[in-house]
């Protein structure tokens, strides 16, 4: 089927582009709630030079989704059927990236905007391996839906005639609130195990159920989320908490026990109750992200491992019957972040900003033995860090509350200069030299 846009240019918005594959679902502009006044002016501007250039020119991914949900979209990404270099040639202000995914950048004043091809899955490998390692075969706009993840991930909004086009059933699961695979589940989590984790991101994030042959998968693969790049699983645990949808996300990684081949020692101590304070901890976090306080990637990961270090922290000082030493302390704050740093491949410096942090806390843990030994903590590296943790800890569980409040108040004095400086140590007399 053709029709005529608003600009005069015919464009062919419903054929199938494949004989066997039913028609996708074209919704009119009457029949849904996407203005051209909820998307930016820059994104119409490509839109529109692409359209004018003849080729194809979808809003597509997360913005069509998010604006049919009356939600404001993080990014608006392009998909169109020009190659990169033509993109390339059409903007001045472009640029061509990505080894993976070969996109062009169109480079604004107020932001970059991502144009790419449309592209397909890639074939099975002969070795019958199925990751996905080269994601650059340029496809049909149906081939890109159906290489996407969820169905309502794969919607378009064709700027030609500002209908939405639906080729893997999202219309229908947006309106059902489903997050559902798009083909086979087994074969796509095997092909990227970070779907898993994308699935459960966005239920918790849009308050939607997993569908069942989904979550059935995702039981099924948990154990193949290690084969995943660690540094984007990371991304993804980090995103989860950064953007304050942590509590259900992680509700949902223990029931599918996705977090326990994450992070087998955390889900130990969900599982078996030990740290009931942990739940409430992350909602307090998601609470206090949403209402616009950052916190930093350290304080994130050693969250996670707060349960961990506090469970072998009572053992340890059970069985000595006494308080740990600052070596001992730190020791054990190794042995609690080193599994977790191997299994992701954490790199040394958050490593250490990890370890610093969970140390710095567990000093802050008891009284000062003097205002001295305040004033160096107060300064040390990942101070600010281990008051935040100490924070969220105390919050939750309902322990140290008190010291965390004269820590608190301290710091606050030390900062607006209130609290006058430890004098030096008496510096040692210099004889004066006698003048002769
Ligand atoms: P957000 O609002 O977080 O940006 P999004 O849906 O736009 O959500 P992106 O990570 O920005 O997510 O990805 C853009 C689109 O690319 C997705 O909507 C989806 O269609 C596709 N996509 C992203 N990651 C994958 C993946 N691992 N496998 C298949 N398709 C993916
Ligand atoms: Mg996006």
């Amino acid at each position: 089927m053709t029709i005529d846009s608003e600009e005069g240019v015919e464009v062919e918005v419903s054929a199938p582009e494949q004989p066997t594959r039913p028609a996708p679902i074209v919704l009119d502009r009457e029949r849904h709630c996407i203005s051209r006044n909820l998307i930016p002016d820059n994104i119409l501007k490509v839109l529109y030079r692409l359209l004018r250039s003849g080729f194809k020119a979808y809003l597509c991914g997360g913005s069509v989704r998010d604006l049919l949900m009356s939600r404001t979209p993080k990014d608006f990404d392009i998909a169109t059927d020009a190659h990169p270099m033509q993109v390339r040639r059409l903007f001045r202000n472009s640029r061509i990236i990505g080894r993976r995914f070969r996109l062009a950048h169109v480079v604004f004043q107020e932001g970059v905007v991502e144009v790419a091809t449309f592209r397909r899955e890639p074939g099975v490998r002969d070795d019958g391996e199925l990751l996905v390692t080269d994601d650059n075969t340029f496809g049909t706009p149906e081939q890109d839906a159906r290489r996407r993840d969820f169905t309502i991930n794969a919607l378009f909004y064709n700027i030609a005639d500002f209908s939405i086009i639906d080729y893997a059933g999202g219309l229908a699961d947006l309106e059902s609130r489903l997050i559902r695979v798009i083909g086979d589940p087994d074969i796509r989590f095997r092909e990227d195990p970070v779907r898993m984790m994308r699935a459960i991101e966005f239920a918790s994030r849009l308050d939607f159920e997993i569908e069942a042959a989904t979550w059935d998968a995702i039981i099924a693969h948990r154990d193949e989320i290690l084969k995943a790049s660690p540094a984007r699983v990371s991304e993804e645990i980090l995103e989860l908490l950064r953007r304050g949808w942590s509590l259900d996300a992680f509700e949902l990684m223990v029931e599918t026990r996705l977090l326990e081949s994450l992070i087998p020692g955390l889900y130990g101590s969900l599982v078996s109750g030990e740290a009931e304070y942990f739940w409430r901890m992350l909602e307090v976090l998601d609470r206090t992200i949403q209402s616009g306080r950052q916190f930093s990637d350290g304080v994130f990961w050693a969250v996670l491992m707060l349960p961990g270090f506090f469970k072998s922290l009572d053992q340890e000082e059970l069985s000595r019957g006494e308080r740990l030493r600052p070596g001992d302390a730190f020791g054990l704050v190794r042995d609690v972040v080193a599994p977790v740093a191997a299994r992701l491949v954490f790199p040394s410096g958050v490593r250490h900003h990890v370890e610093q942090s969970l140390e710095a806390l567990w000093r802050l843990q008891e009284a000062p033995a003097d205002r001295k030994s305040q004033w160096r903590l107060v300064f040390r590296e990942h101070f600010g860090d281990a008051l935040a943790l100490f924070e969220l800890y105390s919050l939750s569980s309902g322990r140290s509350v008190e010291m965390f409040r004269e820590w608190q108040s301290f710091a606050r004095r030390v900062q607006r200069q209130e609290e006058p400086m430890p004098s030096p140590r008496s510096p040692r007399r210099r004889r004066r030299r006698r003048k002769a």
